[in-house]
Order: C-alpha cells, then sequence, then structure tokens
C-alpha cells in the first residue's frame, strides 16, 4: 500500500527545480498560498493513528511518502520534526521515502540515536541539472544512510552521474509539470537510464512532464498521459535489489533524544538540546 503523508505543509522556494513547484501551483488553485508554512491539523501523528478496532490505520509494509507538499528538513519543520522522527522509529515495520532538496541541513536535523540510518527511511535527494547534482550528490553520498536515492525530478538538461551512482540505490526521473513547465528531452531520459543500467542501479522514468521533445518534436501533455507514455517507454530497470524488512513495533516508547531530566523545562523543545553544553539554565543559543 502506498501512502503519503504531510505532518506539515508549504515550502520556501531554493533552486531552479521549484521555480514553478507543483504544490505553490495546486495551492493557488484552492485559493491558498504555498509560502504559509504550518502544521497539520489532523495528520501530524498519521503513522500512529488507529482505528476502532484498534489496529494501525496505515498496514504493516506500507509505503509511506513523506512530505510531500513540502520539505522534510526545511528550517521552519525544526521543532516539528522532532515528533515526526518519533513517529517514524515508531513505525520501523512501515518504509518512510523522504525527498529533500536540503541535503545540507541532513546532519544537524538527524535524531541522536540515527547511528548508521534507520532500515526504515529511504532519502532520495532531488537534482534538477547537472550544477544541483554537483552541489548535492557529494553530501549525500557522505551521509549515514541505509538508502539513497536521486530523483531527477523536474528533469532539466542532461545529467552526468556516472561518478555517483557506485553509491546509489536507485534513480527515478519525470519532467515538469502543470502552468509554465518546462521542455524534457527524451534524450537525457535515456541517458540517464543507460547510466543507471552500466552502474546496475534501479531506474524509474516516472513522467515525461507536460512539453516533451523527442527526435526534436515538441509534444504537450496532460499529467496522466504524461505518466502513460513513461510507462509505455518501458524503460524502467531493476538494478541491485534494496530489500526492506518490516521490524514489529515496539511494545513501550523510544527515547530518541538525549535527554537530560536535570535540565530545565524550557529546553524540552529545543532543538539544540542533544548538544547542549549548559545543563543550568542559562540558555547559550
Ligand atoms: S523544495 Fe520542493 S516543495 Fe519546496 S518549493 Fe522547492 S519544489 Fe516546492
Amino acid at each position: 500500500m502506498n501512502v503519503t503523508w504531510n505532518p506539515w505543509h508549504g515550502c520556501r522556494r531554493i533552486s531552479e527545480g521549484c521555480q514553478h513547484c507543483y504544490m505553490f501551483f495546486l495551492d493557488k488553485q484552492h485559493g491558498q498560498d504555498g509560502s504559509r508554512i504550518h502544521l497539520s491539523k489532523t495528520d501530524t501523528s498519521l503513522p500512529l493513528q488507529r482505528d476502532r478496532s484498534r489496529n494501525f490505520k496505515i498496514p504493516t509494509g506500507s509505503n509511506v511518502w513523506t512530505c510531500i507538499t513540502s520539505d522534510f528538513f526545511l528550517e521552519e519543520a525544526d521543532l516539528w520534526r522532532i515528533d515526526a522522527w518519533d513517529c517514524i522509529a515508531r513505525r520501523p515495520d512501515l518504509l518512510f521515502h523522504i525527498i529533500t532538496k536540503r541535503v545540507d541541513r541532513i546532519p544537524q536535523c538527524l535524531p541522536l540515536a540515527w547511528g548508521d540510518g534507520w532500515p526504515n527511511v529511504r532519502i532520495y535527494v532531488t537534482v534538477e541539472n547537472q550544477r544541483c547534482a554537483n552541489l548535492r550528490l557529494p553530501t549525500l553520498l557522505r551521509l549515514p544512510l541505509r538508502f539513497r536515492g536521486i530523483c531527477a525530478s523536474p528533469l532539466l538538461g542532461e545529467l552526468h552521474l556516472e561518478s555517483f551512482l557506485p553509491h546509489i540505490d536507485s534513480v527515478s526521473c519525470d519532467g515538469e509539470n502543470y502552468e509554465g513547465a518546462r521542455v524534457c528531452d527524451y534524450a537525457w531520459v535515456q541517458s540517464l537510464h543507460d547510466q543507471c543500467v552500466q552502474a546496475n542501479v534501479r531506474f524509474h522514468f516516472k513522467g515525461t512532464g507536460a512539453v516533451f521533445r523527442k527526435d526534436g518534436r515538441i509534444y504537450r501533455l496532460s499529467h496522466e498521459v504524461a505518466a502513460q507514455q513513461a510507462q509505455k517507454a518501458a524503460i524502467d530497470f531493476e538494478g541491485h535489489e534494496t530489500p526492506f524488512h518490516p521490524v514489529p513495533p515496539p511494545e513501550e516508547p523510544l527515547e530518541l533524544f538525549d535527554w537530560n531530566p536535570e535540565q530545565p523545562e524550557k529546553c524540552l523543545h529545543c532543538l539544540r538540546r542533544n548538544h547542549c553544553p549548559r545543563h543550568d539554565g542559562h540558555c547559550w543559543s
């Protein structure tokens, strides 16, 4: 089962790929402002919610696409993320997929109990062009993660990822959709596919985007048709396996953060508390 979980909503644009962000577009259609970053009213703890029979609403083994209307590592979500990590840790039977452009913020946002990564968390970094790939992927490779993915979406130019792919578990690519969509060329997709096959890395062609160029000819497609056309191209590739083994949820609550009971109450929700040199109530930040 595939589920989306948006504990918070809204974002700030940070690079070329954000220019026509679908979240801003869809919010505008509904008379809302995508730059208003706010906690969800109902879904902050969705993975822990149970039905009337006391079963979890999200069944064991599900894929949980996390924070797809924001960025999980956004600064504004620093305090909210503590509870999100708590939900993720309590559901080791679910596979959480997190896509981000803010890979440089990941080290400071990981819980102390992270170790060399949690098996139920898969991190994907978005790279829309070669500049972003060169900027973000070296950082991704240095992080303690069990799974590293690349989302080339929206694909805005040809990418050469050969030097990164030996350390990557999956690559997906998609064109741009909705208002103002920029062209995606099939030759770029084909090149990415060939690089993944060469490196034995999983490759998924998710969609052509709304403006698709093939053999020099431009096609304009709806979102649905774009996905169908990508499927018809039949260039997905399995690559090396990265299995996920669901673990039963723990009975007892987990201590994710190194909480010192001597610390004053005001420190309870401070993101820096794990690294705080002061335990006397005199805030240093
Ligand atoms: S980081 Fe993602 S959600 Fe945020 S503005 Fe950019 S494309 Fe949109």
